[in-house]
């Protein structure tokens, strides 16, 4: 029997695919070479806002024409939690919607493996070895934040951090298959190991002892030594903290990933998130004082209810004071559910979609700029195919990538000088 598995919306989604594979491969399934040729072909969705939910939706319906005859169509992921039975209502051609909590579980007349499992259950499983030289890690699921636009808590759940010992002998894992960068996520990457202090857990006393308020510093310590790289995404702004900061200028590779929403404190407190861009600044500025190649990026709402011309103002302000070196920019769309959802004053959706394109007019001059400056310069590239590979300042499958002069052997660290650019990607030539 063989599987397809087609994985839509962010990184972590795409770990859970990974773990869906490991334990599909475990049952004796194998990968199929297309969708057309499997037995099995699940939809891993993405609920995160309402154009993800149209591209989910899109998928389903154009997997279940492909699919071969007798192919089993099982649709998983945040869609199926959130929207499970009013998915199964509308979409009466897929076989089974699998929420967290019952994915795989037998019998099913959809042959799916028979083993029953949660979604953090399903984090614990083993996964195949890896096919590229980086890997996403998860070490946590869930959010104990209720940010006015997401709903992902109401269908993750609270967070759950996963213990040191499993990833640690994940990373090892990963490593032992030829990855050289592990690429840490969460939905808030900062509250790692929090969640185990509260439960009182015992391994999260050894985790605070070493980490001090910030576990997240300690884990970051112990895989530092195992892995080429380790890359943080999805920082909540307030905990970086400065012994995060140096935690991560320590691990030589310089990329902050913060997790913005906005600039303008009146909309953030009613997005019911700390901070303005004020405070994004200041701390911005002391990361370039200590590392003046720190790469940043972050991600915007735009459109929350309330949100007025002169937030728009701050918000280009920021951008231009800020010289990010990658953001991208979302239109709110209200969440069942969510405080956002409740909040009046909406902001007409044609003026939200006029704010995005002004913003993202800003940003891609921002972003060409820089990536111009950095012809001339050298650096370390990680070799991700024979044709491309990225320096620190690029994080896997989000940012721009550098096309070498000549191939190389994936998995290679590779010294390059930097001769052009094409768009957000560069061109290099390889030293050695
Ligand atoms: S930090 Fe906020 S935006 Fe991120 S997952 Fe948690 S609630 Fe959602």
């Amino acid at each position: 029997m063989r599987y397809w598995i087609e994985t839509l919306g962010c990184p972590k989604n795409h770990v859970d695919s990974d773990k869906l594979e490991g334990l599909l491969g475990s049952d004796g399934y194998s990968p199929a070479d297309s969708a057309e040729e499997a037995d099995i072909v699940v939809v891993n969705t993405c609920a995160f806002i309402e154009a993800a939910r149209a591209e989910s939706i899109e998928t389903i319906l154009d997997l279940e024409e492909r699919r071969k005859k007798g192919a089993r169509l099982v649709v998983t992921g945040c869609m199926a939690e959130r929207y499970g039975d009013e998915l199964a209502a509308a979409l009466p051609e897929v076989d089974q919607v699998a929420r967290f909590d019952e994915s795989f579980v037998a019998p099913t007349p959809v042959g799916i493996p028979s083993r029953r499992t949660n979604a953090f259950d399903l984090l614990n499983l083993p996964r195949p070895a890896a096919r590229a030289p980086w890997a996403y890690l998860k070490i946590a699921e869930g959010c104990d934040r209720r940010c006015g636009f997401c709903a992902i808590p109401s269908f993750r759940g609270d967070q759950r951090s996963r213990s040191f010992d499993e990833l640690v002998s994940e990373a090892e894992g990963l490593v032992a298959s030829g990855v050289k960068e592990i690429v840490l996520i969460a939905q808030d990457l900062a509250s790692y190991g929090h969640d185990r202090r509260r439960r009182g857990a015992g391994e999260a006393i050894e985790v605070l002892d070493d980490g001090g308020d910030q576990p997240l510093i300690a884990l970051v310590n112990r895989l530092t030594p195992i892995v080429e790289r380790v890359r943080l995404l999805y920082l909540y702004p307030s905990g970086l903290t400065p012994q995060l900061i140096d935690t991560i200028l320590a691990t030589n590779v310089p990329y902050f990933d913060l997790s913005l929403q906005h600039v303008s404190r009146p909309l953030l407190r009613n997005m019911k998130r700390w901070g303005d861009g004020e405070r994004f600044l200041e701390r911005i500025a002391a990361i370039r004082t200590a590392q003046p190649l720190a790469a940043f990026r972050s991600s915007f709402i735009v459109g929350y209810p309330g949100e007025t011309e002169e937030d728009q103002r701050l918000l280009v302000e920021f951008l231009e004071a800020a010289q990010l070196d990658w953001a991208g920019f979302f239109t709110y769309s209200p969440e069942d559910g969510t405080v956002g959802a409740t909040l009046p004053n909406p902001v007409d959706p044609q003026l939200a979609m006029e704010r995005l394109r002004e913003l993202t007019e800003v940003q891609d001059r921002i972003t060409a700029a820089k990536r111009d400056a950095r012809v001339g310069t050298r650096h370390v590239v990680l070799a991700d195919t024979a044709t491309t590979g990225r320096s620190t300042a690029e994080a896997p499958e989000i940012d721009g990538v550098i096309y070498f002069d000549t191939p190389q052997v994936p998995g290679s660290l590779l010294i390059c000088e930097i001769t052009g650019s094409r768009g957000v990607d560069l061109e290099a030539t390889v030293i050695k």
